[in-house]
């Protein structure tokens, strides 16, 4: 069994971008810029954006915050958004979710120009990721590919089942491993709530994809001998074995599960990382300005 540190392959991507920066930064460009939006003082939106300004310093990048009081009306939000458009000095921006209860996700998200949209939201590159074109892939899915190729998974062919529907999860994975490209040709299972025999067709997965969000879901009967087990769940769960009371788990039982593995994601150090390197490799591609509509 081999474990996919996600942590050192972000680690290793975001030193790739470091050194790309520095280039561009010797031609005489402007570092990329991110930018966030931020409404409301929900705690742990707080600590995501941190994080992320965090990172984008560490790799070079300019980081701006755009912070709104949480009952900000829609058009305002809006208005925002519309000047971040249209911002010369800013490659691409993030609206960080949730959004307070009064304003619609979806009219928010469709308003982010699709050429700074790198969070891959916008039906627009949603579009484009079905069609195979060049676009944002969504960055936990973008990382999750990162990590497949990066460690020489061999996809095609291969059974793959996801556990999960969401619009940032479970359907771009379907999408993007079962396309005709590398790595990709699996034959794709899409589970959700509703669907039936769930652990037989678990257990007959190559490839298992668990982002359900719930923490432990995935037990050893459920996993075939040899698989790649890839776990997005994250969760805080109390625990009296650490000093803060809390301990991180995914969407698998790994204790149970690993043994039987071929490759498995840890949580923490798997996935979660690999997605600030998705929204980073996104920027970056924003910058440069590769892709065009
Ligand atoms: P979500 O929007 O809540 O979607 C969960 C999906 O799982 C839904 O499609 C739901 O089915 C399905 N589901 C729930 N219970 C099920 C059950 N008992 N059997 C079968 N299917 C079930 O979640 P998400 O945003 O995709 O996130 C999933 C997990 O990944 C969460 O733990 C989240 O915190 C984590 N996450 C981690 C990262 C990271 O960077 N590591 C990023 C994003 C998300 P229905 O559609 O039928 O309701």
């Amino acid at each position: 069994m081999k474990i996919i540190d996600g942590k050192a392959t972000a680690t290793e991507i975001k030193s790739e971008i470091k050194s790309i920066v520095a280039k561009m930064i010797d031609e005489g460009k402007r570092p990329p810029h991110l930018a966030a939006i931020l409404v409301g003082d929900d705690p742990a939106s707080q600590t995501y954006v941190n994080s992320k300004a965090k990172t984008c310093q560490d790799v070079g990048f300019t980081s701006s915050l755009y912070r709104q009081e949480a009952d900000v009306t829609e058009a305002e939000l809006l208005k925002l958004i519309d000047f971040l458009n249209n911002d010369h000095e800013v490659d691409g921006f993030i609206v960080q979710l949730p959004l307070p209860k009064h304003i619609s996700v979806q009219k928010v998200l469709n308003s982010v120009a699709p050429h700074k949209d790198v969070d891959g939201f916008h039906p627009v590159n949603v579009g484009r990721m079905l069609l195979g074109e060049p676009t944002y892939l969504p960055a936990t899915p973008f990382g999750i590919m990162q990590l497949i190729e990066r460690y020489g998974i061999e996809t095609e062919g291969k059974n793959c089942v996801v556990l999960g529907r969401s619009n940032i999860v479970g359907t771009p994975m379907g999408v993007l491993l079962s396309r005709n490209a590398s790595p990709g040709n699996c034959t794709v299972t899409l589970c959700h709530s509703r669907t039936q025999n769930l652990k037989a067709i678990a257990a007959n997965a190559d490839i298992l994809i668990a982002a359900i969000g719930k923490p432990g879901f995935v037990t050893a009967d459920m996993v075939k001998d040899n698989a790649v087990v890839i776990d997005v769940g994250i969760h805080r769960i109390p625990s009296d074995k650490t000093k803060s009371g809390f301990k991180l788990t995914g969407d698998v039982s790994y204790d149970e599960v690993a043994s039987k593995c071929s490759y498995i994601t840890p949580v923490p150090g798997g996935v979660g990382p690999m997605t600030i390197a998705g929204l980073l490799l996104n920027t970056l591609k924003a910058a440069q300005k590769e892709i065009t509509y």
